[in-house]
């Protein structure tokens, strides 16, 4: 999966990124891999929670269709509601805008043995903000900066922070807001302002490509998932995030000593109960 890693000082260009990518794998595979892959996380999860030592924050990025909220539903339907949270970042409020915008962000970032979900992020702040003027480029060029040292200090107390940024083509955009309106449960979903934003296409690609060069960092780093198959973006996305899981060498603490001595004293509290 580390194909997908954008390495520290990259100059991305999505352009030479194909977002139709599927390698090799078939979609029967990709599939059979991302079920692997969330029986794996849920374990992982459990572990993480009893563990109680690390937080872990997964940022995911991508212009409206790009399929944030299928990949939280896809990639972590199985996990433990409690110790995982998703937090989608909105349109900030007036409460907010009032303060600095890592402000609103990191009342959110995990606790110890925790997943927090960003479902958009601070990343907001030098994209749509960016594209939409809401701040002059003097103000949003010192960001990148910015974000990467608010990442650093997450880290070192403890984090481990993944970024996905989920890459679909132009046409596929325009294919699932279509399908927006023909499908009566997707209906809702579908936003008018979003045919707006998409005029700005090139000018969000430029965003991203920079938000994807000046942020990528040793200790926070983006991977950019070829996202116009669903499956294959689920797929790459779990895979990731089950690998470092993994590598982190988690361990379940040890139980309380002489564990064995109390059993004889709780099966007598069950016959007493019995009696
Ligand atoms: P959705 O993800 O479809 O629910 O839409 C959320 C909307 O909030 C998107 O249009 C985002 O661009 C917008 N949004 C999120 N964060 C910010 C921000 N910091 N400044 C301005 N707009 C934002
Ligand atoms: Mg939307």
């Amino acid at each position: 999966m580390d194909q997908y890693l954008i390495p520290p000082n990259s100059q991305v260009d999505l352009g030479e990124i194909e977002s139709y990518y599927t390698g090799e794998v078939s979609k029967k595979k990709g599939r059979s891999q991302l079920k692997k892959c969330r029986k794996e996380l849920m374990d992982l999860q459990e572990l993480l929670y009893a563990e109680n030592k690390r937080q872990i924050l997964i940022v995911l990025q991508g212009i409206d269709t790009s399929g944030k909220d299928g990949t939280i539903r896809n990639v972590f339907g199985d996990v433990n509601p409690q110790g995982t949270h998703v937090i989608s970042f909105k349109v900030p409020t007036r409460h907010e805008l009032a303060r600095d915008y890592l402000w609103r962000v990191h009342q959110h970032t995990p606790a110890k043995g925790d997943i927090v979900i960003f479902n958009r992020s601070h990343y907001e702040d030098v994209l749509v903000v960016r594209v939409q003027n809401l701040v002059p480029e003097s103000i949003w060029e010192k960001r990148y900066q910015h974000i990467n040292e608010f990442e650093r200090l997450l880290v070192d107390e403890g984090a481990v922070i993944l970024k996905f940024f989920l890459h679909i083509s132009k046409q596929r955009q325009a294919e699932r807001l279509l399908a927006r309106l023909d499908r009566p449960n997707k209906r809702w979903k579908f936003n008018p302002a979003d045919l707006d934003e998409r005029k700005h296409w090139v000018n969000y690609q430029l965003a991203f490509e920079e938000m994807l060069s000046k942020t990528s960092t040793p200790w926070a780093p983006w991977y950019v998932v070829p996202s116009d198959r669903k499956w294959y973006r689920n797929m790459v996305v779990g895979s990731v995030i089950v690998d470092k899981l993994k590598s982190l060498g988690m361990q379940f603490p040890e139980a309380v000593p002489e564990i064995e001595s109390f059993r004889s004293t709780l099966e007598g509290m069950i016959e007493d109960a019995q009696a």
